[in-house]
């Protein structure tokens, strides 16, 4: 959480900045701020509010300054207000700083460099930061990175950090642990700073992650040097940006979260491309071809993640317990790693993480990893930190997805969970070579039916106008549609600030059927397969209290159709794959509910999309 840009070089600072902070919005909007050095010395602006409201704020003064950084705020420490805004400014004003992550020890250091004469003007950890480093380059009589060296080695706490010195207007020193930081390098010796490469892709292709401990000193005219916290250098590792621009633009669609949901059919089918082989049949990862022995012999499946990564998990748990026999544990990354977990040197650990970068589920593995286990990522994010520390992979290859709610995140972890699953069921026999190469089929159609699901959009729309103001709702799916169910409950909270819960439909008897009146919207995922008769009996149960049901069923049917208020249609498919169509209209019903009643859609209260903190 928290976007951090920065720029030096001979362009003016501020556009580059503010454009950059405009792409990283996702990741906090609680306020936006920027410093810049130029001829008038070090200035900063910063407001409570989104990137626009700065923007508004900067029309009226002076925005020059060839060095410069730039932040948009997800309040950990401190309300979201002007004060608490980054960038943080050191007592005698000399140094700027922007933070992404949280000062765990900030409350005792900040009593000791107030002993020591420092006043504090902000609630936030990271004020204490700055001033530390401003102690340090005063008692120690050290330059600005060796400063930030001593200074990080005092700190207990993630973070990435960007800071500019009034005293040395050509360099911008930034440095992280556990928040992401990439550097672009531009022509004529420009560089490039943020927390994704979404700001970079324009200017540059050429970029360098930072790794964890590593500081970067960025010099307009000695260019770019990377230390590490042991202050022995370390040569920058160039890589090529594989991003295009377009995958950063709305397109055509009035949201973020619009368009990733109507890409769906694209994202899914290139989550398969190269891997679902149907003329030789079979399943080809790459990234976990080294490790498909350790899979066939697992003793048992962690799987690890938060929020919709969660849920995609559960997904993952069913496939795998049904297609490859493997007993599978679905955990929530905070909670795995603060409870003393039991894992096996040959349990297999696959962690999901849309971002790459959330805190919890980073920690989960460092923990299982000390623990011998076997860790598989599963990431949309290129480059990100999680790919770095796992074993092997399988990228999600969903694209960008900048709507803080997930949704093209969520099919493509399932649709690589399914290939997954089936190549090592294929592997070690546990489905039927028909079985097999039938759901190789069914996937592979996959795309085509969630383009005929999106097709229901309008009738989705008039069923959102009907529910729009209902104050609670309830989801209820059984099997692979429980998961599913728990997510369409997500995303109606997550962007119409609706109370929803998700629930196996069976569990609905003991405790929220008390809850069912007329006014109780409740969605159903009642699609032929395995429990289909058993969770039509749990739509009668909801009809005979009068509450109004809502059902996801499968073309062709007639019987939920004759119960439910509304039935949206979705293609015939296995049950295995039933998650990959039925989330698509729960993921348009909280969209449309969402934009009726006026909310920001792209981005929610309260929320940001890459949690880096725990
Ligand atoms: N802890 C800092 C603050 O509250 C940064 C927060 C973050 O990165 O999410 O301002």
């Amino acid at each position: 959480m928290c976007g951090i840009v920065g720029y030096v070089g001979d362009k003016d600072a501020y556009p580059l900045l503010i454009n950059g902070l405009k792409r990283l919005e996702y990741r906090g909007y609680d306020s936006a701020g920027v410093a810049l050095i130029g001829s008038q010395g070090l200035r900063i602006h910063k407001c409570q509010g989104k990137v626009s409201d700065l923007e508004a704020h900067m029309r009226d003064v002076d925005r020059s300054g060839n060095v410069g950084i730039g932040h948009t705020r997800w309040a950990t420490h401190g309300a979201p207000n002007d004060v608490n805004a980054h960038p943080h400014v050191s007592t005698s004003g000399d140094l700027a700083l922007i933070h992404n992550g949280i000062i765990e020890n900030y409350a005792p250091l900040k009593e000791e460099l107030r002993s020591r004469g420092h006043t504090f003007r902000s609630e936030t950890d990271t004020e204490v930061l700055v001033n530390l480093i401003e102690d340090i380059q005063r008692s120690e009589e050290v330059d600005l990175p060796e400063a930030v060296r001593l200074a990080l080695e005092n700190v207990v706490g993630a973070y990435a950090i960007a800071v500019i010195d009034r005293k040395s207007p050509g360099m911008l020193v930034a440095a992280r642990k556990s928040s992401p930081l990439v550097i672009g390098i531009g022509e004529h010796g420009e560089h490039y700073l943020a927390s994704d490469a979404t700001p970079i892709v324009e200017h540059t292709k050429n970029v360098v992650y930072m790794e964890d401990g590593e500081i970067a000193i960025i010099d307009r005219t000695k260019g770019l040097k990377i230390r590490n916290v042991k202050n022995q250098e370390k040569t920058p590792f160039i890589q090529a940006l594989e991003m295009h621009l377009e995958t950063l633009e709305k397109g055509g669609y009035d949201h973020f979260m619009l368009k990733e949901i109507h890409e769906q059919p694209r994202s899914i089918r290139d989550s398969m491309r190269g891997r679902l082989n149907l003329a030789q049949g079979e399943v080809v990862l790459g990234g976990i071809k080294d490790y498909e022995q350790k899979f066939v012999n697992a003793k048992r499946i962690l799987i690890l993640g938060c929020g919709t990564s969660w849920h995609a998990g559960l997904v993952g748990e069913y496939l795998f317990e049904e297609l490859a026999r493997i007993p599978v544990e679905v955990e929530y990354a905070s909670e795995f790693r603060y409870r003393n977990p039991i894992i096996h040197e040959d349990d297999i650990v696959i962690a999901i993480s849309q971002s790459g970068e959330t805190a919890d589920t980073l920690a989960a593995i460092e923990l299982a990893k000390g623990r011998g286990a076997t860790i598989i990522g599963i990431c949309n994010v290129v480059g990100s930190s999680i790919p770095r520390v796992t074993h092997a992979g399988s990228y999600t290859h969903a694209g960008p997805e900048i709507g803080v709610a997930s949704t093209k995140a969520f099919t493509a972890q399932v649709t690589v969970l399914t290939l997954m699953a089936l190549m090592v069921g294929h592997k070690k026999g546990t489905i039927s070579g028909s079985r097999f190469h039938r759901l190789l089929n069914e996937l592979d159609a996959i795309p085509s039916k969630v383009e005929q699901v999106l097709k229901n959009e309008a009738q989705i729309k008039y069923i959102a106008d009907i529910y729009k103001n209902a104050t609670n709702a309830l989801y209820l799916g059984r099997g692979y549609t429980f998961p599913v169910a728990l997510e369409g409950a997500l995303k109606l909270k997550e962007i119409s600030y609706i109370h929803a819960e998700g629930y196996p439909a069976a569990e609905m008897k003991h405790g929220p059927i008390a809850l069912i009146d007329e006014e109780m919207p409740v969605f159903v995922i009642a699609t032929k397969g395995a429990s289909y008769e058993k969770v039509v009996s749990n739509i009668q149960e909801v009809k005979a209290r009068k509450g109004k049901v809502i059902a996801i069923v499968t073309e062709g049917d007639t019987v939920v159709k004759g119960l439910a208020d509304h039935a949206i249609a979705i293609p015939e498919t296995p049950d295995a794959l039933v998650p990959l169509l039925s989330v698509v209209p729960m993921q348009l019903i909280s969209y449309h509910i969402a934009v009726m009643l006026g909310r920001n859609v792209d981005q929610p209260r309260n929320l940001a999309k890459s949690v880096t903190v725990e």
